[in-house]
């Protein structure tokens, strides 16, 4: 499995491209803006977009989804409880100040340890909620894109509508911590980290 990390829009979220070699088959994972530069890079791969996978719906991961669809009508997928800020601005709090977000429909809803295949690629679903409550994590072999659930030495904010501070914490030790050392982190915000030094030095996980 190939990544490629793309920091987008202000808020310099991280938008993901991820690919089956074998296939050129291709997903993004939350790509919050700047969707033409996401498009670009997904042509200049040669992929066929499967999936637009959200790891929660806030505005800053999802302002690109609606054109990501229009063109390349891979399907959205993203878990039931999170589904309503595709089409809510309260919800994805993009009508507290942020850039209105184009709605879109959800193709997919996803739950707990669902499983999306992408070529020879298994994606799994783990449901983590803290930060928002339907927000994700995605497992795929050794790779893992927990969106604003865990960052580097870092968790995501539970002060938003849905969060929860005990929840998040809860998520990550019993859906990540379980994980080997050596799984890659791939975080919503940041630089990437793995499983191990999360478990040695976050200071939320303890
Ligand atoms: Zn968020």
């Amino acid at each position: 499995m190939q990544v490629y990390r793309m920091a987008v829009g202000p808020m310099e979220t991280n938008c993901y491209i991820i690919a089956d070699e074998k296939t050129n088959e291709g997903a993004v994972i939350d790509p919050g803006a700047d969707g033409s530069l996401i498009l670009d890079k997904i042509e200049t791969l040669g992929l066929e977009l499967q999936y637009i996978l959200l790891t929660h719906t806030h505005y800053d991961h999802i302002g690109a989804v609606a054109e990501l669809k229009r063109v390349t009508g891979a399907k959205i997928a993203v878990s039931e409880e999170d589904a309503a800020g595709l089409t809510d601005g309260r919800w994805n709090l993009s009508a507290f100040g942020g850039k209105p977000v184009e709605a879109a429909e959800a193709d997919v809803l996803l739950n707990d340890g669902d499983e999306l295949t992408l070529g020879g690629q298994t994606i799994r679903v783990l449901t983590t909620p803290g930060h928002t409550k339907g927000g994700v994590c995605f497992l795929c072999g050794d790779e893992l894109f927990s969106g604003d659930t865990l960052f580097a030495r870092s968790v995501g904010r539970s002060d938003f509508p849905g969060g929860s501070m005990d929840a998040l914490v809860q998520s990550i030790k019993t859906k990540l911590m379980p994980l080997d050392d050596n799984v890659h982190v791939y975080p919503g915000h940041g630089p990437s980290t793995t499983i191990g030094q999360e478990r040695a030095g976050n200071p939320y996980i303890g």
